[in-house]
């Protein structure tokens, strides 16, 4: 591709010209979800728009991992002073099912959601109640180190003992001694000292909880993602993202937590943040049970894909204000835009050449390579759409690869004739890259994938070939 991905980094709050670690490869880690609930729409944003970065690493040749998180233990209703319940262990108790149950179900709605919505499954879903040995090792580190201490209801973090604490943040921690604001747990040394191991509290059997070499107990959230993300990634890494909540505590806690163990700086090189979905507070927040899902959206008359148009007119580092009129000329967006590419029968891979080096295709990357703009992008679909002078074949051609990245199914009418699905045409490309960079693993990870969407891939002196099964 010949405009190179820039993004904007949290790290140092600017737009970089992405470079990854390893030439050809892109290292990915995006924070999961808690399973004691369904995810909501506003989570459900921030998927979307690691997607399009994953789409946006994929097209312009990387070799993606990408892993994501499942948090199935140690996510407490106050994560900025862990304190309260484990959510899980509440979820549990709500449903009046086992809490192994309760992550399992969430997990595959989750999956479900994501499916419906044309995201790209992650190379790898480690949950955190399997990576229960890696997060202690990691806690027996930070204490042998200096930097883990035990209060009266766990294994703390001190993070005056790392000085940067504050950076990622920009926050000023003068004044953050114990009890200066807030009261802190007993024996926690700072405000900002954060958990990560917390005891079974004495006499009662907590749902999930594992020995330890401190007593019985849980891991703390932050942690997980610091031991899981370091095994399956490496001790540095390219990209790490969320949503902008994350920023100053979980974010700030993984670097202190990662960097302390590694000594490694830094230990991930592009930090991005996506903006909130907001709307009034009831429907969405999970703790009040009446949020709005994605099934509800359907309920109503939507499809899955409208929500993902309505997403991709907007800036992901813009705040989204939903509503269900919002909601309903996205519907209206989508379906004159699909309107527009209907009937426009089969495309050769000569056309899928030709449209490669198309200005359309061309002004439409730029968008994306510049920082993921994907309302600018969108246009040049619009302008696509609305061109009367391409041939039939070359505007199918170019849409598709637009629709590569923005995941729409815009051709679906036209896809019995189309070569290939885009989506699938992106995982071939990628399993291309895979091979190119001899990652086999990840290349057979990625026939599975492409045999689930009915693609049977073979490889041949002349490269992979495909048929469908
Ligand atoms: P959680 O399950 O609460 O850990 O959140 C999962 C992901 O959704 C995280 O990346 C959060 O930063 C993100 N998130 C939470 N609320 C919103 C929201 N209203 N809009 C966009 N993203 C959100
Ligand atoms: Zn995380």
């Amino acid at each position: 591709m010949t405009v190179p991905l820039r993004f904007f980094n949290t790290l140092s709050r600017k737009v970089e010209a992405f470079e990854p670690r390893i030439p050809g490869k892109a290292g990915l880690y995006t924070c999961g979800p808690t399973v004691y609930a369904y995810a909501h729409i506003g989570n459900l944003r921030t998927y979307l728009f690691e997607d399009l970065l994953r789409r946006a690493l994929i097209k312009a040749g990387y070799d993606v991992t990408h892993i994501c998180n499942i948090t199935d233990v140690g996510h407490l209703t106050s994560d900025s002073d862990d304190t309260g319940d484990d959510k899980m262990e509440q979820g549990a108790k709500r449903e009046g099912r086992s809490v192994w149950e309760l992550a399992q179900f969430y997990t595959d709605a989750f999956q479900a959601d994501l499916k419906r919505l044309n995201v790209i499954p992650a190379t790898a879903w480690p949950r955190a109640t399997e990576h229960v040995p890696e997060q202690i090792a990691m806690v027996q580190t930070l204490i042998d180190k200096g930097f883990g201490y035990q209060a009266d209801d766990g294994i703390y973090y001190d993070t005056s003992k790392f000085p940067r604490y504050g950076d990622f943040a920009r926050k000023d921690l003068r004044g953050q001694e114990a009890g200066a604001r807030v009261a802190c747990a007993d024996g926690k040394r700072n405000n900002s000292d954060f958990a990560l191991w917390k005891f079974s509290p004495a006499g009662s059997k907590r749902l999930m909880e594992w020995d330890s070499p401190w007593g019985k107990g849980f891991p703390g959230w932050h942690i997980e993602c610091s031991a899981m993300s370091v095994k399956y990634l490496g001790e540095q890494f390219d990209l790490h993202c969320g949503g902008i909540d994350h920023i100053p505590v979980h974010h700030s806690n993984e670097i202190a937590q990662t960097e302390a163990v590694t000594e490694k700086v830094p230990w991930v090189n592009y930090w991005l943040h996506g903006e909130f979905l907001v709307m009034d507070k009831a429907k969405m927040s999970k703790s009040s049970g009446e949020f709005l899902t994605l099934q509800r959206v359907i309920d109503r008359g939507f499809e899955a894909l409208d929500y993902r148009f309505l997403c991709l007119q907007a800036h992901y580092r813009q705040q989204l204000a939903f509503t269900f009129e919002s909601l309903e000329s996205a519907k209206t967006g989508r379906k004159n835009l699909l309107d527009l590419f209907k009937d426009l029968g089969p495309f050769s891979p000569k056309d899928s050449e030709e449209a490669r080096n198309h200005p359309y295709w061309t002004e439409f990357w730029k968008e994306i390579a510049s920082d993921l703009n994907g309302p600018r992008a969108l246009a040049k679909t619009w302008e696509l759409g609305k061109d009367q002078t391409l041939r039939p074949g070359l505007k199918a051609a170019i849409a598709a690869e637009m629709d590569s990245l923005l995941g729409l199914d815009l051709l679906l009418p036209a896809t019995a004739v189309a070569p290939l699905s885009p989506q699938a045409q992106l995982l071939l490309d990628e399993r291309a890259a895979a091979r190119a960079a001899k990652d086999f693993a990840q290349s057979d990870r990625l026939r599975e994938q492409l045999a689930k969407l009915g693609i049977l891939v073979k490889d041949t002196a002349k490269g992979q070939e495909w048929s469908r099964s």
